[in-house]
């Protein structure tokens, strides 16, 4: 099943950003992964893709970083056949497929292995540990806290979002998502919200100084 959004009319419009947007994301996707250098390194069996399924979140700045590495790989022809044929691919109800998984691969089935979102790279360690039998080494919270700090918040400390309306602010979302409302369809993500449910999306009330996901009928679920 498919979420119903134009996916491949809004590659252009968002792949289209201003060269010092793309430097700042890419900066701090360096800066993360530098800060991850020393994590455990975990045994994940080579063929297994399971945490690939199930909606996979991440920053802003971790979505444009990969609109940034798709535009480096792909013609913009190219980005709007992924964006037609990938994003909005929900599975199993209202989980959201990664649309950089490519499970007809044997192993190696993430697409954009080197640029992958924070939560990929914990996935398997006891900072996001799995249902397979397998070790899940200790991740220290202060190293993740200190690569999610780059990738979430600003340097003045204020955290980077998307505004959706005068008061309200998207925080984390999947890729396909962030894609809807940076292309300026923020009324639209709201319709899809209410239809789909929010599929984990993280969203900032600013008067209430709250974040709260969003319920099928479009109710709002407060942290
Ligand atoms: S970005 Fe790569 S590692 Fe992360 S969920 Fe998608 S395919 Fe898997």
């Amino acid at each position: 099943m498919k979420i119903d959004f134009a996916f491949a009319q809004v590659a252009r419009v968002i792949l289209n950003k201003p060269a010092g947007m793309k430097e700042y994301a890419s900066q701090r996707m360096s800066a993360a992964c530098e800060a991850l250098r020393g994590m455990p390194p975990y045994a994940c069996p080579l063929s297994c893709s399971r945490c690939c399924h199930g909606t996979i979140l991440m920053s802003y700045v971790e979505f444009v970083h990969l609109l940034h590495v798709l535009q480096g790989k792909l013609s913009a022809a190219g980005v709007e056949k992924l964006f037609a044929r990938r994003l909005g691919v929900l599975e199993g109800g209202d989980k959201l497929l990664c649309p950089f998984v490519d499970d007809k691969k044997e192993n190696e089935h993430c697409t954009v292995y080197g640029d992958r979102p924070l939560i990929c790279r914990v996935f398997g360690t006891s900072a996001s540990p799995c249902d397979e039998d397998i070790v899940h080494p200790y991740f220290p919270d202060a190293l993740f806290y200190r690569a999610y700090n780059l990738l979430y918040y600003a340097e003045d400390g204020s955290f980077i979002g998307l505004p959706l309306t005068e008061s309200l602010v998207l925080y984390e979302a999947a890729f396909d998502l962030w894609a809807v409302a940076d292309s300026g369809h923020e009324a639209e993500l709201m319709k899809l919200f209410a239809r789909y449910g929010g599929m984990r999306s993280l969203i900032c009330d600013l008067v209430e100084n709250r974040f709260f996901t969003m319920e099928k009928g479009g109710g709002r679920l407060y942290l």
